[in-house]
């Protein structure tokens, strides 16, 4: 018997993830951003880093057209911020938005971010596994926890 969406949700509901929005732009050079804890580090040299994205995702094609990509990794307490970025129907070009040196749209006030270059895009059932060369990286906020994803519900550090 095949495994459903349910029970896979529930086993994956009990690992631990953080939280990232991840950003582009679009034709016009206008920001897009998306909540996403499909966020994982693959390979130290060269650096790659990938993100998996909703085949449905608006903003899809923002991220095939741009060729690159930001990684904003959130706070502990930055959860408005989290919602703000999964909601449907948000203006996702109202974030905080500064510009990296790649060019790619990075947000202000974030722990860590950095700015990844796409190297390929391979089909992952409904989801698109985008993986990216990380062209330059910064932790702006060394002291702080990161906001944690676990069992459907926000966390901090020393509360899961
Ligand atoms: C903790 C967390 C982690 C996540 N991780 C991932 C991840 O790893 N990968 C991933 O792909 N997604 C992830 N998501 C979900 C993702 O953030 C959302 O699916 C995404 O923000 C939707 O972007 P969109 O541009 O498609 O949305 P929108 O285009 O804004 O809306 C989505 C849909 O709603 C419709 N819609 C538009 N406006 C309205 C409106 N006013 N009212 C009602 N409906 C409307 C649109 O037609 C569209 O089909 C995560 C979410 C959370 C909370």
């Amino acid at each position: 018997m095949p495994v459903t969406p349910e029970e896979l949700r529930e086993v994956m509901g009990r690992f631990a993830t953080g939280v990232t929005i991840v950003t582009t732009e679009d034709k016009e050079g206008k920001p897009y951003g998306l909540t996403v804890n499909s966020f994982t580090s693959v390979s130290m040299t060269p650096p790659l880093v990938l993100v998996c994205l909703d085949n449905q995702l608006s903003g899809l094609a923002n991220f095939k057209e741009s060729g690159r990509f930001g990684v904003n990794i959130l706070a502990e307490g930055q959860t408005d911020l989290s919602d703000f970025f999964a909601l449907a129907g948000t203006d996702r070009s109202q974030g905080h938005y500064v510009t990296g040196e790649t060019g790619v749209p990075l947000l202000e006030g974030v722990l860590a971010r950095m700015e990844c270059e796409i190297v390929s895009l391979s089909p992952g059932g409904d989801h698109t596994i985008v993986l990216g060369e990380v062209k330059g990286t910064e932790v702006l906020q060394p002291d702080k926890g990161p906001l944690l994803y676990h069992g459907g519900r926000y966390k901090k550090l020393n509360e899961a």
